[in-house]
């Protein structure tokens, strides 16, 4: 059986099963989609936390399974005016109900708050769609997390673990640009830090919803798509916790996504610098924007299965390691964009300059980029209509082509024979290499059918 780690890795570890000396109190716990996808899941949760009830926690939870998509499909229809909305909504609501059902007596005071809350997204509903798009998502998308939150907490409030409920908007305040609201830090700090002790005081748990927050004028944002764990991060730093645990499907971080690849590893300790890159370039398991506040604050993350919950999963710190097995990392909905001048003038300063202007005004992702004398090809995220707008507004100054449907895959640590194994099957578009990083760009050869690969070894 083809084995990639090298034997130093495992053996070149501490012993020691916590890697973060340092004792506070404070622990911040994050229950993804996955965990929460049904009754029999919440009531996982709720056996998890039955070991920490003595522990001062903050709980953050995602919307249930996959409602965030569902519900993206209801802001779609809604600014399609398809006529669909309301029903697809209806769905939505009646798998919420089925789950309260099992969890809850029908006279439980939650159904009313989680009504309560589906109704805004009927007054939405009930006028004509927003010109906005991204400002209506983000008041439709949110409801996810806010009636997941009230159902959490009423079910673990039931078994008999006191938890108080918190709007994360009266503590995360963001700027006005919606489906990708940015934090404003000091207002943030100071909100956590007025609101959370007094509740923590009281005794048992604080829950709150992850993903969302709140503009100055009150307008619900959304702070990127998976961004959850962000907002556990966001809690962990403000209150500085001791320690930050997200409950994945996974026994911790692995060498590669186990959807695409067999013979995966899970790697047992981390260091911020590895998780940051593996993540910025699609390591799902993990929001990238999520290790910067942790690593600010030298707070461990632990990535942890809620499946078997006693595995020590994986250890995010300050601890340096020299040596990794080689990680795989695929991010998928990549588009190329070969931009050039329109009369053969040297691609110079000022339009690089002018062309980055424009990526960071409309937050496009550039995830790899190369230029020549004449042109400028850069990789970037193809989030909805952003690179269609991106082109072009930059149209009348450069002829820009589009390759669409691609997909980067990063390793690190890479080993030759891992790299042979990964171009199988593809064309490489795009291709570059430092001493422990590789990135490519690349696409399907037309004949062949996506399947699970193995994972490269180092020994092919
Ligand atoms: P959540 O329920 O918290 O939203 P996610 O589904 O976002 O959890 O993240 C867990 C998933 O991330 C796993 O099911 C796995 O398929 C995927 N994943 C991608 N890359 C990795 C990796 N390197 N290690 C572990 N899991 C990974
Ligand atoms: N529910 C949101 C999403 O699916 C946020 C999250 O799960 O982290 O993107
Ligand atoms: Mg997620």
């Amino acid at each position: 059986m083809p084995h990639f780690l090298h034997r130093n890795y495992r053996e070149g570890r501490p012993a020691s099963s916590d890697c973060h000396p340092m004792k506070k109190t404070l622990k911040v716990f994050k229950f993804g989609g996955a965990s929460i996808k049904d009754a029999a899941a919440i009531k996982n949760v709720a056996q998890i936390l039955q070991s920490y009830s003595d522990d001062p926690l903050v709980i953050i939870v995602s919307a249930m399974g996959k409602t965030t998509n569902l519900l993206e499909k209801v802001v779609e229809a809604h600014a399609k005016k398809t006529g669909q909305a309301y029903a697809l909504l209806e769905d939505i609501k009646n798998g919420h109900y089925q789950l309260m059902d099992e969890l809850f007596p029908r006279n439980h005071e939650v159904y009313a708050l989680v009504n309560d809350t589906f109704v805004e997204i009927e007054w939405i509903l009930d006028e004509p769609p927003h010109d906005n798009y991204d400002f209506m998502y983000d008041q439709i998308v949110s409801v996810g997390e806010l009636v997941s939150s009230r159902i959490v907490q009423a079910y673990l409030h039931e078994s008999g673990l006191p938890t108080q409920w918190l709007d994360a908007r009266d503590v995360i305040l963001t700027d006005d640009i919606f489906r990708e609201g940015w934090v404003q830090w000091d207002e943030t700090v100071d909100n956590a830090r007025r609101l959370v002790p007094p509740m923590l005081a009281k005794g048992g748990f604080v829950l709150t919803q992850g993903f969302i927050g709140s503009t100055t004028e009150n307008f619900t944002t959304t702070l990127g798509r998976e961004g959850s764990d962000y907002t556990a991060a966001i809690f962990s730093f403000c209150l500085d916790a001791e320690r930050m645990t997200i409950w994945k499907d996974v026994p911790g971080v692995l060498t590669a996504d186990p959807r695409l690849f067999e013979n995966v590893v899970k790697i047992d300790r981390l260091s911020y610098k590895e998780a940051i890159e593996m993540t910025y370039y699609g390591a799902k398991v993990i929001h990238p924007k999520t290790i910067k506040p942790l690593q600010n604050k030298s707070i461990p993350l632990y990535v942890k299965s809620f499946i078997d919950p006693s595995g020590e999963g994986t250890c995010i710190s300050d601890e340096a390691e020299d040596l990794y097995p080689p990680m795989v990392a695929v991010e998928m909905n990549q588009a190329l964009l070969l931009i050039s001048t329109r009369d053969f003038s040297f691609v110079a300063e000022h339009h690089m300059s002018y062309l980055f202007n424009m990526i960071a005004e409309m937050r496009l992702q550039v995830n790899m980029l190369q230029n020549s004398a004449i042109s400028f090809n850069v990789c970037v995220n193809d989030i909805d209509d952003k690179v269609d707008r991106f082109a072009e507004r930059i149209q009348d100054k450069f002829k820009v082509i589009i390759d669409r449907g691609l997909e980067l895959y990063t390793v690190r640590h890479y080993h030759p024979d891992v790299l042979v194994n990964l171009r199988r099957g593809k064309i490489v578009l795009m291709e570059e290499r430092t001493s422990e990083n590789m990135q490519m760009v690349v696409k399907d050869v037309p004949v062949m059918r996506r399947r699970l690969q193995p994972l490269p070894s180092a020994k092919g």
